[in-house]
């Protein structure tokens, strides 16, 4: 038998190992106008909604059976509607050496989506004002959760291993928020106590789930209570998405995944350049009307020989000058994925270029890889199961 060292990670499709359970009417992901539509479906008091409210998203309640606030009989009436909390399930934990957690969480149609539990942050929040105002932190938990918008992904980024798996369907809000709150219980975090980030830069494309995304923002916004400032959306540069975003009175701070600092090079590692170039990406991320301290972040991935090189670094300079907006930069080395025909950059590229960004004025941060061990780090996710 392998032991745990020599044990293979390999790609299966996780739906053949997960059972597939019966369709469920979700509670969990209700908006309050369709908590109380289904109140008074039931013909129930209108306050029994905001007990139900309570109960999903304060107390995280994990049966019908939990919520002794509502009568039995009306926790029966629930059941035999056919509804149920639906929060989703952990079905699978990859511990890292470096304490991040990488989970395989059960969806009802027994698919699975990834999320990722990174303790102390990831590094990405420096500089860009998350931390602004803060009070010290009174509480043990310190720690951003990278969740998934969608299982699999269509927009087909060359170096990312997500891609490989194609779009296979977009999450509801109930299962974006709902891999949160299950994360959170895991841990045993308390809102108001703990800090706790959100990133949506997991499986997917946000943007191109554009609606169920923002609806899980304000759940977890109005309901879950955890501060939009604490939040950030990486999109690849679905422009229509972003002008929506724009408009957006609450809304999670801005990432893009700029990658290259050229149309040329962005074409190649990402397709969807040919749709709307670095100009068209920019144009859009201009009319976001920003927080005091905001800063709009771009993610750049450094692949060794392809866009890390000084040349690079001095272009994008130039179009973050252009841009003239309050920006950083994140940079993330590569994290290599079965059958991805890119190289890591080497250590001094890396800190080459994020030192010619700091010597003109950028904010340039490493991201630390998180979790490259369970294959959690960015662009790693896809199902993957041990054997
Ligand atoms: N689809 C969104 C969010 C998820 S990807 C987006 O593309 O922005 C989150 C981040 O991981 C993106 O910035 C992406 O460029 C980066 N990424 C993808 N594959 C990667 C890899 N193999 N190594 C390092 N970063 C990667
Ligand atoms: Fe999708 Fe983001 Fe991966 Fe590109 S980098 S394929 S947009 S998940």
């Amino acid at each position: 038998m392998a032991s745990g060292r020599e044990k293979v990670i390999s790609i299966l499709d996780a739906s053949a190992v997960l059972p597939i359970r019966p369709p469920v009417r979700p509670l969990f992901g209700l908006k309050n106008e369709q908590l109380s539509e289904l109140a008074a479906e039931l013909a129930v008091p209108a306050y029994r909604a905001r007990q139900l409210a309570q109960a999903l998203y304060r107390d995280w309640a994990a049966t019908l059976d939990d919520i002794t606030t509502l009568p039995q009989s009306l926790r029966e009436k629930l059941t035999r509607a056919g509804y149920s909390i639906a929060l989703p399930e952990i079905a699978e934990t990859f511990k890292s050496i470096d304490g991040t957690e990488r989970y395989l969480i059960a969806t009802a149609d027994g698919q699975t989506v990834e999320t990722v539990w990174m303790p102390e942050g990831d590094d990405g929040e420096e500089g860009d004002g998350s931390d602004a105002g803060d009070e010290e932190a009174s509480g043990h938990h310190d720690a951003t959760i990278c969740v998934s918008s969608q299982i699999g992904c269509a927009v087909n980024c060359q170096f990312c291993l997500t891609a490989k798996l194609g779009i296979i369907r977009n999450l509801t809000a109930g299962e974006i928020a709902g891999q949160v709150v299950t994360v959170l219980k895991r841990h045993n975090a308390r809102i108001g106590r703990d800090r706790i980030n959100l990133v949506f830069m997991g499986m997917g494309e946000p943007f191109l789930n554009y609606d169920a995304f923002m609806d899980a923002v304000r759940l977890l916004v109005d309901e879950v209570c955890i501060a939009e400032s604490r939040m950030t959306v990486s999109t690849s540069g679905i422009v229509p998405g972003i002008e929506r975003f724009a408009a957006e009175p609450v809304r999670p701070k801005l990432a893009i995944s700029l990658n290259a600092s050229n149309d040329k090079v962005r074409e190649e590692i990402m397709p969807i350049t040919r749709k709307w170039d670095i100009g068209d990406l920019m144009d859009a991320v201009r009319k976001l009307p920003l927080r005091p301290r905001e800063r709009v972040t771009f993610e750049y991935v450094l692949l060794g020989g392809v866009n890390d090189q000084p040349k690079h670094a001095a272009e994008v300079v130039r179009l973050i000058r252009r841009a003239n907006l309050p920006a950083k930069v994140n940079l993330i080395a590569w994290n290599p994925g079965p059958g991805i025909p890119y190289a890591m950059p080497s250590a001094e590229d890396v800190t080459r270029f994020q030192q010619h960004l700091i010597d003109n004025g950028i904010p340039a941060f490493i991201r630390r890889p998180r979790g490259r061990d369970i294959y959690a780090a960015c662009g790693q996710l896809k199902q993957t199961v041990e054997v």
